[in-house]
């Protein structure tokens, strides 16, 4: 047997079992809030499944289509690998950024929002999403994001340009680019007096005579919308959770980055709109289902997004800027997926932003516990794009952007990027999640670079 060897514990297959961990938490939390619910459609007066029900089987036909997908590439594809851990935390995001209804807003004009019609969308966006932005085109948008984008393009005007949301559409949301009351009162002529009232009709437990205040729905409770919404605190408590056990490999800069942003946003469209009482548009912003999920859960996909400290700022900043932007002037509340998409194509300029300035001093970085692992089970896989080996290393080089130079033979990159100060400590090859022997690379690269 070959001598054991010695890593970080975290791998790739346990950060995506701990993301799964915390979106599973997720996923019973809205199905156990929604399992109140039995839509009912005012338009035919027919009933549908219940909410929590449709919940819990719209999470298993996401999670069984995309890792039968992910089963289907491995034995059809010869270089394609067995992420089946990655492929179930992709599945159980799709079904957390689907939105589902509540029963006086299932009018169906567009997105089905119960069941059956949305077990369809719901393993169409997985399929989608798996086939083409994780098997296909990896790495370059968020795979759940694009896959819905991309299935919903049919449904432009109904989803997009929300025109039944318009406050001239016939359900008479007050428009966002607009000023907004807090009072509980009817639909004014500009919606004034009417948001808290909307947030209410919309968000709150049907099955409820009184309805709680806005603040409380926002928060604990909302039945309509993005499932992993359903409860912005269920979200808020794991994503800290997932944060605290995985901070050197989760993005959470992009999460506080992208809420301060919206927030600013927020007041300032309050201000610039006159609202009569600003909280109501602030707690929109921040706790509605397509904000609080995005931001904890697909805003920080360590694939899709950049590598650095200021680029992961400067992303979550824009994320938020655009988010409202599309909120506000398309009345698409669920924006912030377009939002995602577009952010995503900057990466890779953002990837060269605030890259540390190679040293050749030496200055010992803190490391995690080390793990031994058998030899014989220690698995490669793809760069999943963390960042925690440019983060490690004692001479603040970028052990992976040296290994994507040197794989392209690029030495322009190369020489930038000061490979030759590499002393061979190996921290970056010990802290890799995905086990990419980083150390050989950068030194075949010096030495190649020797050569020149
Ligand atoms: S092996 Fe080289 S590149 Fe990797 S951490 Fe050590 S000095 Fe940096
Ligand atoms: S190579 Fe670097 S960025 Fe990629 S997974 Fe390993 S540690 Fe993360």
């Amino acid at each position: 047997m070959s001598k054991p060897k010695e890593y970080s514990a975290m791998t790739k297959d346990r950060l995506m079992l701990y993301t799964f961990i915390a979106l599973l938490a997720i996923t019973i939390v809205s199905a156990a809030l929604w399992s109140q619910v039995t839509p009912t459609n005012l338009m035919t007066g027919t009933t549908s499944l219940n909410l929590g029900l449709t919940v819990i089987i719209c999470a298993l036909i996401s999670v069984g289509v995309a890792v039968g997908i992910d089963v289907l590439f491995y034995k059809l594809v010869s270089d394609s690998p067995l992420n089946l851990m990655s492929a179930a935390v992709y599945g159980l995001i799709v079904t957390l950024s689907y939105s589902l209804g509540l029963p006086s807003m299932n009018t169906e004009v567009g997105l089905p929002v119960d069941a059956p019609g949305a077990f369809v969308y719901v393993g169409l966006i997985s399929l989608v999403g798996m086939v083409l932005f994780k098997k296909v085109l990896p790495h370059k948008l968020n795979p759940a994001a694009a896959a819905k984008f991309l299935v919903l393009l049919p449904l432009f005007n109904s989803i997009f340009i929300a025109v039944d949301h318009l406050k001239t559409g016939w359900l008479g949301v007050p428009a966002l680019a607009g000023p907004l009351g807090g009072g509980i009162a009817p639909v004014g002529d500009n919606g004034m007096a009417s948001f808290a009232s909307y947030l209410q009709g919309c968000f709150a437990n049907p099955a409820v005579a009184t309805p709680p205040d806005v603040p409380y729905i926002m928060i604990f409770e909302k039945f309509h919308g993005w499932v992993g919404g359903a409860s912005s605190i269920a979200v808020i408590i794991a994503g800290i959770a997932l944060f605290a056990v995985a901070h050197r490999f989760i993005k959470w800069r992009i999460t506080l980055a992208y809420f301060v942003t919206v927030a600013l946003m927020s007041v300032i469209l309050s201000v610039a709109y006159a609202d009569t009482d600003m909280t109501y548009r602030l707690i929109f912003s921040i706790f509605i289902g397509s904000s609080i999920f995005m931001g904890f859960f697909m805003a920080t996909d360590p694939a899709t997004t950049p590598l650095t400290y200021t680029g992961q700022l400067i992303f979550g900043v824009g994320l938020g800027v655009l988010t409202i932007l599309i909120q506000t002037y398309m009345n698409f509340f669920g924006g912030s997926i377009l939002a995602l998409l577009i952010m995503n194509l900057t990466v890779s300029k953002l990837d060269q932003i605030g890259k540390l300035t190679p040293r050749q001093e030496k200055k010992e970085p803190k490391l995690p516990k080390a793990k031994q692992f058998a030899a014989e089970k220690v698995k490669e896989y793809a760069c999943i794009k963390c960042g925690a080996c440019m983060r490690v290393c004692c001479h603040a080089l970028s052990p992976i952007l040296i290994k994507q130079a040197y794989d392209k033979q690029d030495f322009d990159a190369l020489a930038k990027l000061h490979a030759d100060y590499c002393t061979g400590c190996g921290h970056c090859t010990f802290i890799c999640p995905a086990r990419i022997d980083l150390r050989k690379s950068v030194l075949t690269a010096k030495g190649m670079m020797r050569q020149q």
